[in-house]
């Protein structure tokens, strides 16, 4: 067995440096850069309960798991109410929708976010307007009071990585300015800014569900939480046709619901949430203090901020180099993201050219993502420590 795989192995690759691929007992290494796959084998008893508890109901839509999903995760933020939708980008750009932002309306996002935070304004018909990030990856707070015009209406602020923005210096000026403060939480599941958890901050906070997010389901899913009553009632209205009572349809609204499956199965997981975090931090820990090399730029995490380990970015200036010198290792590595939003097709019509964002399009010509996932072992972690500790690049 172990020596087919060895000869398929040459056969594909011809014969580069086997033995690196090996562990100590002699199994290939092929690590991939995220994995879901552990985790659900984790809870597999817990999670195959609920599947089989939710089929057998009869109710599959907007029923008595979303309701508990939703007022379990505002229990856990500290909010007081949560409307289920079918994904973080729905939350994203009926956000907008629910606030009235629109046409002629700007938006100030982060110029370095996934693409996604981006859609959810133009979505809405607003126009984004974006800010470079700082040393830490999220929006520099200092950058964006000169961005405000009078067509300003919100900040989407992104955590990007897990890593809460600085809160506190976002929403001073937002309330200076009289701005919603919308904050796209999709990789910052219980993440949170000086002991409170983001959407303290926040007038709505967007998540998404999607499989490889901390709190992932296993399909699409997405959510809002808020304190505001009525932004809550409109998120419910929205995201049903626009009816609060059926047949009757106030807003041209949407289909964006959170199915029964997604909420018992989330429902499952949130309960694991904090240890799931945890164990992302551990690996994150491993990372930092085993990796030696003065050349890769390693994540740092600001003063006050939480940070729960969505992805664990290096920079560097090799990046082609090494993504190929670990690839041939057996380790998996990504990109996010390696266009930055204004430079994509999608978005050419806003004018934006090579140059605007230097910072951004910087990061973007370095970053890379090392394996990062609930489930990755410390022997895996050890063998790329000790691997990307002997790249000679
Ligand atoms: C994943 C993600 C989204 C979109 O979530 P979907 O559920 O895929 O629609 C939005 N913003 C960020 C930063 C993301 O990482």
């Amino acid at each position: 067995m172990y020596d087919m795989v060895l000869l398929n192995f040459t056969m594909l690759h011809g014969n580069i440096s086997m033995d690196i691929r090996k562990n100590e007992a002699g199994y290939f290494m092929n690590i991939k850069q995220g994995d879901m796959l552990p985790q659900f084998k984790r809870f597999q008893q817990e999670y195959e309960e609920k599947a089989l508890e939710v089929l057998r109901s009869g109710w599959y839509i907007l029923g008595k798991e979303v309701k508990a999903f939703e007022e379990e995760f505002a229990a856990y933020l500290g909010a007081d109410f949560c409307a289920g939708l079918a994904s973080g980008l729905d939350a994203l750009y009926l956000s907008f929708r629910v606030l009235h932002i629109g046409k002629g309306d700007e938006v100030i996002v982060p110029a370095n976010t996934y693409i996604a935070s981006v859609m959810g304004i133009t979505m809405a018909g607003a126009t984004p307007v974006f800010v470079e990030p700082d040393e830490f990856y999220n929006i520099a707070p200092e950058r964006i009071e000169e961005k405000i015009t009078e067509k300003t209406k919100a900040v989407l602020s992104v955590n990007l990585y897990g890593q809460a923005c600085r809160l506190d210096k976002i929403s001073a000026v937002c309330k200076k300015h009289g701005l919603y403060l919308v904050e796209d939480c999709a990789q910052s599941h219980g993440a949170m800014f000086d002991g409170e958890y983001t959407n303290h901050y926040c007038d709505i906070s967007c998540f998404s569900f999607y499989p490889s997010k901390n709190l992932g389901c296993f399909g699409d899913g997405g959510a809002i939480v808020t304190d505001n009553e009525e932004i809550h009632r409109l998120f419910k209205i929205y995201r049903n046709y626009g009816s609060e009572v059926r047949y009757h349809n106030m807003v041209v609204g949407a289909n964006s619901r959170l199915d029964e499956m997604q909420a018992g199965l989330l429902r499952v997981k949130l309960k694991h949430l904090d240890e799931l975090n945890n164990e992302r931090k551990e690996i994150a820990e491993r990372y930092l203090a085993g990796i030696n090399r003065k050349d890769l730029i390693l994540p740092s995490v600001q003063e006050g901020a939480g940070m729960v380990w969505h992805q664990f970015v290096i920079r560097t200036d090799k990046r082609e180099e090494l993504m190929k010198y670990l690839a041939d290792k057996g380790i998996g590595t990504l990109i996010h993201y390696p266009i930055p939003p204004h430079l994509s097709q999608a978005y050419e019509y806003l004018g934006h050219k090579k140059g605007d964002f230097p910072i951004t399009e910087k990061y973007a010509n370095e970053v890379l993502s090392l394996p990062m996932y609930n489930g990755l072992t410390v022997e895996e972690q050890e063998y790329i420590i000790n691997t990307l500790n002997s790249f000679e690049g």
